[in-house]
Order: C-alpha cells, then structure tokens, then sequence
C-alpha cells in the first residue's frame, strides 16, 4: 500500500490512526456519560447540557487547529508538535479515566489543546512529505483519510464496548492506551521522517520567539485559571449560553478573516474569486457538519435509549452503529475518487458548488430515515436499527462528496502565500459545524424523543433547500468565477 510513497507517510499514517482512535472512541462515549444517571456511573446531565458541551469540546478542538498549527509554522515545528500533542491527548484521556467528576472537565481540555496542536500539524507534514513527489500527493491524503477511519471503526469497537459495558473509565482509558501507543510507536520511528518538519517553517528571530512563547503560556494560565474557578464553584459556566457565545465568536472569525484578505491581502482578481469560491464552501462545510455531527450527540442519544440494539439476546453497545460510517467511508472512497476521475475524463465532472449542493441533499435524505426511526420508536417504544444504518449510509455518501473534496479544493484555490491559514479556516469550517451541532442536538432530545423527528425534519428540509440553491447557483456561479479577467 506504502510502496511508491514517501516512507514517512507510513509513520503518520499510523500516528494519526492511534490518535483518531482515542479521539472517536472517547467522543462516542462523552455525550453517553454525561447524560447517564449517577447510579449507572455518568454525571446526570440533562440532554440539552451534555449535547451544549458535546459541542463546545468538539468546535473547540477544531477552533485550536488555528492556534495549532501557528506554534507548529513558528515555535515547535511539525515533528515536536505532533509528539507534545500526542503526549498531551494521552495525559487528558487518563485524567478522565480517574473515576472523580472534579477531574472531568481538565481531561477534555487537556484533549482539546493536544489534538490542536497534533491534528493540523500531522495534516500539513501529510503534504510536505510529497514536495518531490506532487503526482502522489492526493493519493497521500486518500490513504491518509483512511487512516482516520480506520482509526475510528478501532475506537467506536474497543472504547464503545469498554465504555459501555464494562465502565466508562475504562472506555477512556483504552482512549488513553490508544493514543500512547500511536506515540511511542511515533517517537521510535522519527528517523523515517528525517528533517521534514523538523524546524519550524518560518524562520523568526529569538526575540519573536521568546515573546511568542510568553503569549502561548499566559493564554494557557488563563485557560487553567478560569477552568479552575469553574470546578472550584467560583465562576459558575451555563453550557447552553456559553455554546451561543462560542458560535458568534466563531462566526465573527471567519467573517473578520474573509473581509481582512480581501481587503488587505493584495491579491488579484483572479484570487478574489478563489476567495469567493472557498466563503461558498466554508458555509456549505459548516451546515454539513452541524447535521452530520448528531453522530456524536442526538444520534447517540437515540441509539442507546430507543433503537432495539438486541443480538441472539445479546444487547450490543449502541456506539457500534456508528462503526458503518468508517468503515463505508474506507470502502467507498476508492469508487468515489474513479467516479470523478471518469467523469473528469468526459468533462462530465460537476463544479465545487454542485458536489457540495448534492452532499447536503444526501445529509438531507439520511435525517429522513432517522426521523421516520424517531416517529416509530414514538409509537413503539423504540426503532429498529436499520433506520440510524440508513442514516449513516446517506451522510457517509454526503461526506465523502464533501470532506476530501473539500481539503483538495482548499490547496488549489487558496494563494499560494495563504495556503496554511486557509487549512486552519477549513477546519474553522468544521469548529462552526460542531458547535451548532450540539445547539441542534440539544434541540433535538430537551424533550425526549417527541422532540426528535420534529428538528430531524426541520435539518431535513433545511439542508435540501440549501443543496438545491448551490446546484441551481452551481453554473452562473462558476461561470462568473471561472471567467478571466
Ligand atoms: N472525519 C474527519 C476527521 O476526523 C473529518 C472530520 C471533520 O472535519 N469534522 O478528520
């Protein structure tokens, strides 16, 4: 599978498999746990808090890519960050296998700083390890997304099994074994890396550094003050208000980041209209995630209390149906990158906004399914599991016309001298997405299930007039981007 490729790309591949792992296996649990009761061992938060924070610590996971990736360019360089940020998602998921709840909130933080420094790092490396080899590099990043699935199916199997049938702790401790021996496995294998990412990309003074290094310690005291403060009772968080603030700070981001580089970026024409490409994917990105994202939240919630999960009498943890979408993702991939290869042949191949149009009437079409489950589980009791499969069959099919698309559009529209911060706004994309995913899943199950079908519809029926208006825009839009000036 490796042989053409740089020999680096084996050892991130299986970095980033370890770290998907421990990252899927624990998220599958988190909304699980915090809404269990106290005598099941959870924290007995109501649906509405635990789907608020399900969202703040996944957006915010993504939102420290930006931060990530900035120490990784100007302090660390990729190699060390991808270790510290290893060693640190270790760290995390340990405190949260410690069975106290005072702990709780300092693992998922440790969590989030780690992947934020690990994920854009490990990503951007991807790339560079193919400068000398550019014809490879997509097919780089293919087996690389597989990596992440089938990190994944690993965490959803191992962590969902533990997790729920053993004890949560243990779910998060396997989270925690996952992620330590992607490290070590990472740390022996270095010298296959050489001096790719070894340095920093940019070159700056000590001077810059040193006050650079200052600024990342005093907004990491900050952090730890307030979280502190937070568990001590002293400063009391509401999860739900602090997700609505999250989402607007985001917003306010990308809003600011887009209206700076075109107004102060000097670019030409031709650029502009890149930039006017990637806004249209950035919005279509976030809306896709934010429906999709109820994998981890309200989809869960419906797979533990009212999906019949029974096997020769045997009830199988509800977290493996979520296994279908990794493992379709690493099946299908390859028929999906032929399909538009073929279709590029006969200049058949759709545009961006097209592709984009189409995954979200296909997310639209699996909240269909998953609101007709809602709508019998009402009337039964609880579904059958072929309506969460059918679910996930559809919004694999919309992630796959999306995702990777996606990351390959960014690199070849973004100007040259922005492409790192233009990753960091794509994963800005899916911070804006997680967090209104857990706004919508708290929407979804404040009231149970009779809550349910209501906004699974509403997402449905949301999302189907959003992809119709990007197919219907698709031509005159491209027209007009594609035009020489
Ligand atoms: N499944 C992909 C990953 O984990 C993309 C997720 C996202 O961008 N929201 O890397």
């Amino acid at each position: 599978m490796f042989s053409d490729h740089p020999k680096g790309l084996k050892v991130l591949f299986y970095t980033e498999l370890w770290e998907r792992m421990s990252y899927y296996g624990m998220r599958g649990l988190l909304v699980l746990f915090m809404t269990a009761s106290i005598a099941d061992g959870g924290l007995n938060y109501s649906n509405i808090s635990a789907s608020a924070i399900y969202g703040i610590y996944a957006s915010s996971v993504y939102l420290l890519a930006l931060p990530g990736g900035w120490i990784g360019d100007r302090i660390l360089g990729q190699q060390k960050a991808i270790f510290y940020g290893g060693v640190i998602i270790t760290l995390g998921h340990f405190i949260l296998a410690i069975n106290f709840t005072s702990t709780f909130f300092f693992g998922l933080t440790f969590v989030v700083l780690g992947t934020g420094l690990l994920k854009p790092n490990i990503s951007a490396l991807v790339g560079e390890l193919y400068e000398k080899k550019e014809e490879l590099k997509q097919s780089g990043f293919t087996l690389f997304y597989m990596a992440i699935n089938i990190g994944s199916v690993l965490g959803f199997f191992i962590c969902g099994y533990l997790g729920e049938k053993i004890g949560w702790h243990y779910g998060f401790s396997a989270a925690g074994f996952g992620m330590a021996l992607g490290i070590i496995r990472y740390k022996y294998s270095l010298p296959i890396l050489g001096n790719v990412g070894l340095k920093p990309n940019l070159q700056i003074t000590n001077l810059e550094k040193r006050r650079d290094i200052r600024l990342v310690t005093l907004l990491l005291a900050i952090v730890f003050i307030i979280l502190f403060f937070g568990i001590l009772g002293i400063v009391k968080f509401d999860p739900v208000p602090l997700a609505n603030i999250l989402t607007l700070f985001i917003s306010s981001i990308a809003i600011l980041y887009f209206f700076y580089i075109f107004v102060f970026g000097s670019l030409d024409t031709k650029e502009k209209k890149n930039i006017t490409m990637i806004i249209v994917l950035f919005i279509s990105s976030a809306f896709f995630w934010a429906g999709f994202d109820q994998a981890g939240s309200s989809f869960s919630i419906f797979a533990k209390e009212y999906t019949n999960r029974f096997i020769f009498n045997w009830e199988y943890p509800s977290i493996w149906i979520q296994i279908l979408n990794p493992i379709l993702v690493v099946v299908l991939s390859p028929f999906l990158a032929a399909l538009w290869i073929s279709l590029g042949k006969k200049m058949l191949d759709p545009s961006l906004p097209f592709k984009f149009g189409i995954g979200l009437i296909l997310m639209a079409i699996g909240f269909i399914f998953v609101a007709i489950g809602a709508n019998i589980a009402i009337s039964n009791g609880s579904a059958g599991v072929k309506w969460l499969l059918l679910t996930y069959l559809f919004h694999t099919l919309g992630e796959l016309t999306i995702s990777p698309i996606g990351l390959a559009a960014i690199s070849d529209l973004s100007p040259k001298k922005y492409v790192g911060q233009m990753m960091g706004i794509w994963f800005l994309a899916s911070s804006l997405g997680a967090i209104m995913a857990g706004l919508l899943s708290g929407q979804a199950t404040n009231e149970g299930l009779v809550s349910m079908p209501i906004l699974f519809n509403k997402i449905a029926f949301g999302a189907s007039i959003f992809g119709m208006i990007l197919i219907i825009i698709s031509r005159p839009l491209n027209r007009f981007l594609l035009e020489k000036k």
